[in-house]
């Protein structure tokens, strides 16, 4: 029988909900591109419910003990002897969501035996040392397309954010001000704008198309070539070779790739500096796409006037990080992949590749980033072989 790590964020700092405010989630029946929802066999828990908490167990615990095996739920996951790490040892399957990562870097890896197999609770495998997964030939799968759209609704919401400049003006109001002059100062509109997508994988073309109504000119730039008939027909877009050659085309830029050897700091000095001065970028890919200090000097020179996102390097992010301080920006934890409604479709894949996992049935192709030795489904598609978990100790810095 066997034993699943499970890290998972801590609940509310009031406790586990007791109610919610809405009854319901609306009933969706497939993704966009016609891919199907999680199809577990069951769910144990109520559509809606707060999962991805320690108290919510991603609803997996009634079924893995009916079946004989231990599930260990845990918050602690980083310094030294940390729970994560005392329970490694003997662990099969070790689950985490990329909001509350649990890093398992090679040493990570190599100490745990008996594990067979690491799930990401959402999108983005990064956390996990994939080199070293090859290497142990371990299975690495996520939950693809469950929270591809949560994220694109956010990325709508920074951009028009940061461009209209709403969180200063709504602090104003909460400080007690009717600081007009103060808000319109920064405040422009997105109509007309050049807005550009670094990736148009599920969450960039979602981007790109919830984008186009505001009467913008859209850009994109990927590894893969959309079919003409979403280029051209539908979207009217411009393709760029790379990220290099977009950029100083755009008044708003949007990171929707993977963090991988490849686009690891993509967004240096060198790649801020040659945007339009005065530009925005948004991501909510991963914060190492990005480098820290030049996100942060760009902001205080001008070179750039918003940033926004949810993804930090590492989680959580320690007190002293400049993400957390630099002007002008609209950082939040990272939630966006983390709704109600997107807990509910993660929580049934995992349970899903659970089942398909213990019964001796294939993961499904499109689920998998690891396997046999090798990327494989939407690993093989859309990451490259390495490792880009390095400096992911510093994450037990937010503890101090
Ligand atoms: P997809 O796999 O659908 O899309 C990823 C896209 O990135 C693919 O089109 C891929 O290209 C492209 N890509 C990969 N490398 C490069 C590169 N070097 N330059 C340009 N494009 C590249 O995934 P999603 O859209 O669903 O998610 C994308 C990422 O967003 C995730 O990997 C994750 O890091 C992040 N994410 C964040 C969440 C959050 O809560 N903030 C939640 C969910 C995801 P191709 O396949 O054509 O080779």
């Amino acid at each position: 029988m066997a034993k699943v790590l499970c890290v998972l964020y801590d609940d509310p700092i009031d406790g586990y909900p007791k109610s919610y405010p809405r009854a319901d989630l609306p009933r969706l029946e497939r993704y966009p591109d016609g891919q199907t929802l999680p199809t577990p066999k069951a769910i144990d828990f109520k559509p809606g419910a707060l999962l991805g908490s320690v108290s919510g167990e991603l609803g997996l615990r009634k079924y893995l003990e009916a079946n004989g095996h231990t599930l260990v739920v845990t918050s602690d996951k980083d310094g030294d002897n940390s729970r994560l790490d005392r329970e490694l040892e003997d662990a099969e399957i070790v689950i985490s969501q990329p909001f509350w990562p649990a890093y398992m870097t090679r040493e990570r890896i190599e100490r745990a035996k008996k594990l067979k197999m690491i799930v990401t609770a959402g999108i983005g495998s990064d956390h996990t040392d994939l080199q070293a997964a090859m290497d142990r030939k371990l299975t690495v799968a996520e939950v693809t397309y469950c929270n591809s759209i949560s994220v694109a609704e956010h990325v709508v919401m920074m951009i028009l954010g940061l461009v209209r400049n709403y969180i200063p003006s709504y602090q104003w109001v909460v400080k007690g001000g009717w600081n007009i002059a103060d808000c319109a100062a920064r405040s422009y509109d997105v109509e007309g704008m050049q807005v550009g997508t670094v990736a148009a994988g599920r969450i960039g073309l979602a981007v790109l198309r919830r984008m186009k109504p505001f009467d913008v000119k859209l850009h994109y730039t990927d590894r893969h070539r959309l079919p003409r008939a979403v280029e051209e027909e539908e979207l009217g877009l411009t393709f760029h070779e790379s990220a290099a050659a977009m950029v100083p085309h755009c008044d708003v830029v949007t990171i929707n790739c993977p963090l991988h050897p490849e686009t690891e700091h993509l967004f240096d000095a060198k790649m801020i500096g040659s945007m339009k001065r005065g530009a925005y970028l948004i991501n909510t890919a991963r914060g190492k796409i990005c480098d820290r200090d030049a996100v942060a000097n760009a902001l205080k020179s001008g070179q750039l006037a918003g940033y926004a996102g949810d993804v930090w390097f590492p989680q959580p992010a320690p007190q002293d990080h400049p993400w957390r301080t630099m002007p002008h920006h609209g950082m939040t934890p990272h939630i966006s992949g983390t709704s109600l409604s997107a807990q509910t479709r993660y929580a049934a894949g995992v349970r899903e590749i659970l089942e398909c996992y213990f019964e001796n049935r294939p993961i499904r192709d499109e689920y998998l980033i690891v396997s046999d030795g090798k990327l494989a489904g939407t690993g093989a598609h859309s990451y490259s072989a390495g490792n880009a978990t390095t400096g992911s100790d510093e994450a037990a810095k937010f503890k101090q």
